[in-house]
């Protein structure tokens, strides 16, 4: 089992043009209809599929797609932001103890972080950057990568990891803070930056990215989310639009940017 499995490693490493969605939601119900044909044409282009958890029914339902799907779904473990900010400490701690009864099966933690687009109540961003430090703490203490989810607060985000010397690996989901932060965050070591479909559409997220090298990018789909119509269910297999769009952008192939941002995704989760 194992032979075949470093077998097929070699040969998707050589000769493939596969890719990676590192983030998405398809244990969303948006998906109970047809998951299945979801998945199956996710496996035509893609060579894994992150999961990542929204809250505890959310985690829940990551590990067992993960479980179902084994060796291609991966789960994260996490409580959004704008669903936490209002939910009562029982429900924040009974997440951080399934996060931390489960943490050799998931990836990383996330997502977790703050949202100051949806969120402009100072209590509740207060709120917010508390319970987002109880989820880095568990990254530092477990030396898991956290999985970040930051809006209009990326510079703040970037200064709270400061205090923490133990999370091995960093991941801004959906990046779209300003360039200058951006640097900020390519000058620490293990921080990537991670680019959704948007960047099919965003003349803002292009422009952002073109500045950005491969080396530090991972590529997402955030599905359901961020189709290329608002009417749309976006799909893990659209991450393949968001690659050509980034080979476009840095005048490089479309196999260079799967090949790289595949390697990336490995490193940075440990697949
Ligand atoms: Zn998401």
């Amino acid at each position: 089992m194992q032979e075949i499995a470093i077998h097929k490693k070699i040969i998707n490493v050589y000769i493939s043009d596969k890719m990676i969605d590192t983030h998405c939601h398809i244990d969303f119900d948006e998906f109970d209809p047809d998951r299945d044909k979801v998945i199956e044409r996710a496996k035509e282009k893609l060579n894994a599929v992150i999961n990542s958890g929204y809250g505890l029914e959310s985690n829940a339902k990551a590990l067992a797609l993960s479980k179902e799907y084994e060796g291609f779904v991966y789960p994260t473990f996490g409580f959004h932001p704008v669903s936490s900010q209002n939910s009562p400490q029982e429900e924040i701690d009974a997440a951080h103890k399934q996060m931390i009864e489960h943490l050799d099966e998931i990836l990383a933690v996330g997502e977790v972080g703050m949202d100051f687009f949806y969120c402009t109540d100072k209590a509740l961003r207060a709120r917010q950057q508390e319970i987002f430090t109880g989820f880095i703490e568990i990254a530092n203490e477990y030396k898991k990568p956290l999985l970040i989810h930051g809006r209009d607060c990326e510079k703040k985000i970037f200064n709270l990891l400061k205090d923490y010397d133990n999370i091995p690996k960093v991941i801004y989901h959906c990046y779209g803070g300003s360039l200058k932060t951006a640097r900020k965050i390519l000058d620490m070591e293990d921080h990537y930056l991670s680019c959704s479909t948007m960047v099919c559409y965003s003349q803002r997220h292009q422009d952002l990215f073109k500045e950005i090298p491969i080396e530090r990018i991972l590529t997402e789909t955030d599905s359901p989310y961020l189709a290329m119509t608002k009417d749309e269910r976006n799909e893990p297999a659209n991450v393949a639009l968001a690659v050509e769009k980034l080979a476009e952008l840095h005048e490089i192939s479309v196999d260079d940017v799967s090949l790289q941002t595949e390697k990336n995704a490995r490193y940075v989760f440990g697949i």
